[in-house]
């Protein structure tokens, strides 16, 4: 058969090919690659070059022009379009062209920012990138899925993203949920048989397609398309990834927007009836109404809010967590309650075995860490391996029923599961090796470790007749480890101090086991059953009873100290933290213990067998009580999370595996682990940990609060601003006076000089004492009371300086355009110095003059040296004087005017006293 990888052969992707009828043999050919060996690694390189990176071009989301035009679409630019051309109606050219360079420019801006922040956080949510088992000529590597090329030889895992198009060449109770390419939500049981050529897709039980989702089993199988060949990359109208750009914050602004909408055109109208009954012209008064349109819409609100999301979502990234869902970044702040997984998040996941029980009798493991060093002892003496059968059954036991192994380096690595790595560990400080004993007795046939079921079990031959068999033709043997109950419950005998089988004593055993976990040691417990030498294949039911138990190992795995600190945050900031676990109560308790998981009192201890009894009701007030939850199944999760959801609680929950996946979504902030995550958990998540940490939880609420403190600061600085301009024009048609402050001027204050002194906020720090204060509501509505008190005081402030400093000098001058310039300057000096009162900026002043570590949160004192320079060339710059009507100030005016800014800075601080922001 001509190959497609001959020189001469095709450059572009393989033609189709009906994989799923064809024979692996054929498909080997085809593929030119080894269904057991896979490629070598110059092979793959040879054909990286020719077909290229195994990922799909990306799709933009939407037409950018689309996404351009919708940034019109905001109730505050209707306003603006209306009165921009009520001003081309009126003649009115500078001020109509003002208003629509603003509406352009403000699209414009709106495009950008929403762009980059969209883009920010799919690069983000695409660095943690998806990986993929390949073996290669023969090894097995870890590699990024878009290495991956036609031919390679890809193996399968419960809990992986399928990374390519596959045709199974090996299958163990594999189950993959198709549902994003067929629709269909139940998993598909997969085969390795050739099927008929004309099987729909869905059905296609031979072949595993790129970007579905492996549920349970294992597998493997040669890759025939990649990237844009897949029948995933086919599809041209991809799902898009990640959600648009809104968060409930945001929603809640779109309808304040309506709101105001409304309250202005009301105001509008209500000015104009005023107006011409006082015997105001019409003209005078449409342009009073362009006014009032203009001076009470936030322009510079909404981006502000895109800005302040998208650094609370950087500074996350920086802290190991990345939002993979933006309206995490709000919800992270008000959470009340985290759950959080105990092996690897809460602890270290550096296990070591450090106590054995077997031949009844107690050993004790020298040496912590990945180090083959120190001995086992008993009774302080090491131990000797011919005279303790148990001993040497269990350490044999804990390396061939395994399916990590170690990797020798400057020090040695676990690449699996640490939990496994301490049991090679621990065998080989009395010489037991992995490889020389796998090769002495191969691996027939496996059921992987699943926490769903607590337990994992090999096949394996037995090259030499060992002398305890029952009978002579039983060869082969069966090797099962996991949790004590779960290992127990299958076994009706144990090994004797003389290596025979009696019969089992389960509450010693038990007591053992309890014992060595209320040290805090993680226990397994190890059995074997001898079958006949026929048995190749291993079942479920083959493991359900008859087996023989021969030891335990404790192992301890100690609490990571930056979590313990952590823990203590989450309490002082009101946030309860519990821990969810497979392990053993009492193991769990000893850890939870230890990291202080609760202050104060006792707290309880649930194990999923409580849970499962419960009443839905009793459930919800033991989930509240409660602060260990011991051997949970991950299925359990789900109703932990609903059930804390209904006592009003804001649930972040961590998870790992594919039974976590409805946990997570059902959660409102889903946290993944990003190390021994599965892609199925990573899928369903909000947010991913780069490093597994609690403290990385810890630290997102803290940045989410940051954001939400940031939030409330934009609107709290942005409003009164408003507020005040919306007085002064109000003021002036009631009084009959003429405008302070024109249309384009009132532009100018909200777009630039509003704009440039904001912008800082969202950058300020944490403030001190975050942690100390109780989560905030998310049903809180946008503008609470005291926010509606605040914005209302220095909206007075604001307007009693604008109006006044206008009727003071009209009155003393005569001059209009002086009068504006001096209005204008004056509100911006109020806006100056209020934002001296909201900022950080002089609390980390004194701060870094206490402690000299403490920075300084300077950007509040950038954005206000812009802005004096542009009202600078505001007032003395005669193009600027031309566009928008303004006057040249002298010295001692320029100086009254930002004098008359000082009051804002004084009754913010006194503001700030009655309720911080
Ligand atoms: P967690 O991750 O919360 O510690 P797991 O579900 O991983 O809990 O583990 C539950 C129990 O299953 C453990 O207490 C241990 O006894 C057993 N166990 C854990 N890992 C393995 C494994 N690789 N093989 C067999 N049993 C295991
Ligand atoms: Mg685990």
């Amino acid at each position: 058969m001509s190959s497609p990888f001959q020189k001469s052969s095709i450059s572009s992707p393989l033609s189709p090919h009906n994989w799923h009828s064809l024979s692996i043999r054929d498909i080997e050919d085809i593929l030119v690659s080894n269904w057991q060996r896979g490629l070598t690694p110059d092979e793959a390189a040879e054909r990286h070059k020719q077909f290229g990176a195994n990922k799909l071009s990306h799709r933009e989301g939407r037409n950018p022009w689309v996404r351009f035009f919708q940034q019109f679409n905001q109730p505050l630019l209707h306003i603006l379009l209306l009165a921009g051309m009520i001003a081309l109606f009126l003649q009115d050219w500078i001020d109509a062209g003002v208003i629509f360079a603003v509406v352009l420019i403000n699209a414009i801006i709106g495009y950008i920012q929403e762009s980059k922040a969209e883009k920010a956080i799919a690069a983000l949510a695409a660095s943690v990138t998806t990986e993929a088992t390949v073996i290669r000529n023969g090894e097995e590597q870890i590699l990024p899925s878009e290495d991956l090329v036609p031919g390679d030889l890809v193996k399968l895992n419960s809990g992986d993203k399928v990374p390519a198009d596959l045709r199974l060449s090996k299958v163990n109770r594999l189950q993959v949920d198709e549902s994003a390419l067929t629709g269909e939500s139940v998993p598909v049981d997969k085969t390795t048989e050739p099927i008929d050529e004309d099987r729909p897709l869905a059905d296609r039980v031979n072949m595993v397609y790129a970007g579905s989702m492996v549920t349970a089993g294992q597998g493997q199988g040669l890759v025939v398309a990649i990237g844009e060949a897949t029948e995933t990359g086919q599809i041209s109208e991809l799902v898009e990834e990640s959600g648009t750009l809104t968060t409930p914050l945001m929603r809640k602004l779109e309808k304040f927007s309506w709101r105001l909408l409304y309250i202005i055109l009301g105001l509008a109208a209500f000015t104009f009836a005023v107006g011409l009954g006082q015997g105001q012209s019409w003209v005078a008064m449409f342009k009073a109404g362009v006014a009032l349109a203009v001076s009470g819409i936030p322009e510079e609100l909404p981006p502000l809010v895109t800005i302040i999301l998208a650094i609370g979502v950087s500074r996350m990234a920086a802290r190991h967590a990345i939002i993979r869902k933006l309206p995490a970044v709000e919800t992270l702040g008000s959470t009340t309650v985290i759950c959080s997984d105990k092996t690897g998040t809460l602890t270290e996941n550096e296990m070591t075995v450090e106590a054995i029980y077997a031949d009844a009798q107690e050993y004790t493991v020298e040496g912590t860490g990945y180090t083959t060093d120190g001995n086992i002892l008993f009774h302080h003496r090491p131990v000797d391996l011919a005279e303790t059968p148990g001993l040497s059954a269990c350490l044999r036991n804990g390396i061939l029923c395994n399916d990590s192994r170690l990797e020798a380096g400057e020090l040695l690595t676990v690449v699996g599961d640490p939990t496994e790595g301490a049991l090679i560990i621990a065998a080989g400080k009395v010489g037991l090796d992995s490889s020389s004993l796998n090769a002495a007795m191969p691996r027939l046939d496996s059921i992987p470790f699943e926490s769903q079921h607590q337990y994992m079990a090999t096949l394996h031959q037995e090259s030499e007749q060992p002398s305890s068999a029952t009978s002579s033709d039983s060869s082969h043997i069966i090797y099962l480890k996991g949790s004590v109950e779960a290992v127990l419950q299958r076994c009706d005998y144990q090994l004797d101090v003389t290596g025979e089988e009696t019969s089992l004593n389960q509450e010693k055993i038990h007591q053992v086991a309890d014992e060595m976990a209320h040290r805090g040691l993680r226990v397994l417990a190890f059995a074997q059953k001898r079958v006949s030498s026929t048995k190749t294949k291993l079942e479920p039911e083959d493991v359900e009873t008859g087996l023989t138990f021969i030891g335990l190992q404790g192992m301890i795995d100690p609490p990571r100290p930056e979590a313990i600190d952590a823990v203590k945050n989450c309490q002082s900031a009101g946030i309860q933290v519990k821990m969810i676990t497979g392990d053993h109560g009492s193991t769990a308790a000893a850890i939870a213990r230890a990291m202080h998981l609760k202050t104060g009192e006792q707290f309880q201890v649930f194990t999923g067998k409580d849970l499962e009894s419960m009443s839905n009701g009793d459930l919800a007030d033991a989930v509240e009580a409660g602060t260990v939850f011991a051997r949970v199944a991950p299925t359990q999760k789900l109703r932990l999370v609903k059930a804390l959801q209904n006592k009003g609680e804001i649930v972040a929950m961590t998870g790992d595996g594919v039974n976590d996946a409805p946990a997570l979504k059902q959660a409102d902030i889903g946290i993944a682990m990003g190390q021994i995550g599965t892609e199925v958990a990573k899928e369903a998540a909000d947010m991913i940990l780069t490093d597994d940490n609690f403290a990385s939880i810890e630290a997102a609420v803290e940045e989410g609060r940051t954001v939400y403190q940031n939030l409330q600061k934009a609107i709290a600085f942005v409003l009164p601003v408003n507020g005040g301009e919306l007085l002064t024009i109000l003021a002036s048609v009631l009084l009959n006076t003429a405008l302070p402050i024109l249309p384009v001027q009132i532009l100018w204050i909200n777009m630039v000089s509003s704009s440039a002194l904001s912008v800082p906020l969202s950058f300020e720090p944490q403030p001190e004492g975050l942690m100390q204060q109780p989560p905030h509501n998310p049903n809180r509505p946008l503008l609470s009371g005291s926010i509606l008190r605040r914005i209302g005081i220095i909206s007075l402030l604001n307007w009693a300086i604008t109006f006044g400093i206008f009727e003071l000098t009209l009155n003393s001058t005569n001059n209009e355009s002086l009068a504006r310039t001096m209005a204008v300057q004056a509100l911006v000096a109020a806006e100056i110095f209020y934002l001296l009162s909201i900022s950080q900026f002089i609390p980390s002043l004194w701060l870094n003059l206490r402690h000299k570590s403490s920075s300084i949160a300077y950007a509040p004192i950038i954005g206000i040296a812009c802005v004096l320079l542009l009202q600078v060339l505001f007032s003395q710059w005669p193009v600027m004087n031309l566009l928008f009507d303004t006057v040249p100030l002298t010295l001692s005016q320029s100086l009254m005017c930002l004098g008359l800014g000082l009051p804002a800075t004084i009754l913010g601080s006194i503001l700030r006293q009655y309720d911080p922001l």
